[in-house]
């Protein structure tokens, strides 16, 4: 049998179980319950968040031969094809490949008559923003009076860029990027299905990688799959992603609260040897320390993190304090920019580190005060200096 990538295998074949675009899914539902259903859909929102699935779930759900149904059977002859893609009365079209007026005016042309044998004729059309202008205003004549038996169901990564005219004929749908939380708990759901032992700190590198896209995120599991077979270490999943080891970001954290300046040299050392980009390197820092001040600020570490990775977390914000953890998250934060364009970038992040060691979390309390005073003198200094240009 030949393997199905995961982002396929997947693919949610239910409304209930798209993940992250509830909202979405529940005013789809109650229209099909209610019988008012639109002719025309735009489903907007960020690459790989289930528009598509969503549009061929809808198609299903209007033409299922138990149907209309908000819960389509997935076994009938009709839901069958539109799976796989074979039913005659369903059509996916990439709007960036058929772009021009005369495509449009072929699905006119097409949609006057009636569909085979399903309920309707349904076109579905996949980033249908790279429309030509002549394209869109063949399009509009059919939304305008549109058949009976026509649905069209468009999807775009950039609904701005369609015309007012189209939009106005559409019912809108905005797709969300999906939650780390939700992404990283789906994640493993579909490694323990497919017998992986990735750990939740490995995972969730995976969901920073796709930031919000499920397809992506699939696709890099596939990727570490292949890389590194079914039972895969942190490490491994690390160097398969191109990614740097939560382990070894978070003892850099721990080495900047503690101010062990030998732990950092060592670990920037050992990173620039093994050929990690620095500015990721900092970037991952940066995203460490955030989630440090936020344990710190609400007690509980965020909700994205791993299991794993949230004792550790957790721990370390009891540890520090929480201007410090500020401080160095600014310092950091800042050095992004700087470690990216440095000629020396090793040079830029061990100076951007050891600046870190020596922020006093002391003095950190009664300088901000300082400073809020001197910037409320200057504040009524301002005032009484421009008082006699006003009088
Ligand atoms: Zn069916």
């Amino acid at each position: 049998m030949s393997y199905t990538v995961l982002a396929r295998k997947y693919r949610p074949q239910a409304f209930e179980s798209m993940t992250g675009q509830e909202h979405v899914v529940r005013t789809i539902e109650n229209a099909i319950k209610l019988d008012r259903v639109a002719h025309a859909y735009l489903f907007a929102g960020p690459r790989g968040v289930g528009k598509t699935t969503a549009a061929r779930l809808l198609a299903r759900a209007l033409n299922c031969e138990k149907g209309p149904t908000s819960t389509p059977c997935g076994e009938c002859k009709a839901c069958r094809e539109i799976r796989d893609g074979t039913s005659t009365d369903v059509a996916e079209i990439d709007g960036a490949s058929n772009n021009g007026v005369e495509n449009v005016r072929e699905i006119r042309e097409n949609a006057k008559y009636l569909p085979q044998g399903s309920r309707f004729k349904i076109y579905i059309i996949d980033e249908v923003h790279m429309l030509s202008q002549a394209a869109f205003n063949a399009l509009l004549k059919t939304l305008e009076e549109p058949p009976g038996h026509v649905k069209f169901i468009f999807a775009t990564t950039e609904a701005h860029k369609l015309p007012d005219t189209i939009l106005s004929r559409c019912q809108r749908h905005n797709f969300r990027r999906i939650s780390a939380a939700a992404m990283l708990k789906r994640l493993q759901e579909i490694a323990a299905l497919e017998h992986v032992k990735v750990s939740g700190s490995a995972l969730s590198m995976i969901v920073r990688q796709s930031e919000g896209g499920m397809r992506d995120a699939l696709s890099l599991l596939d990727q570490v799959i292949s890389a590194c077979g079914l039972d895969p270490s942190d490490a491994d999943v690390a160097e398969a992603l191109g990614a740097i080891d939560r382990t070894v970001i978070h003892a850099i954290a721990v080495a900047l609260v503690k101010r062990d300046a030998k732990t950092l040299l060592v670990h920037t050392e050992e990173l620039w040897n093994r050929g990690v980009d620095l500015r990721r390197l900092a970037e991952d820092l940066a995203h460490h320390l955030r989630h440090v001040f936020v344990a710190k600020a609400t007690g509980a570490a965020p909700e994205e993190l791993a299991e794993s990775d949230r004792d550790a977390v957790v721990a370390l914000a009891r540890e520090s304090d929480a201007a410090q953890v500020a401080r160095l998250f600014d310092v950091v934060h800042s050095s992004v920019w700087e470690i990216a364009r440095a000629p020396q970038p090793k040079l830029a992040l061990e100076m951007t580190l050891l600046k870190g060691l020596h922020l006093a979390p002391a003095a950190a309390l009664p300088e901000l005060i300082a400073r809020v005073e001197k910037m409320s003198q200057g504040a009524s200094g301002g005032r009484s200096t421009s008082a006699p240009f006003r009088a």
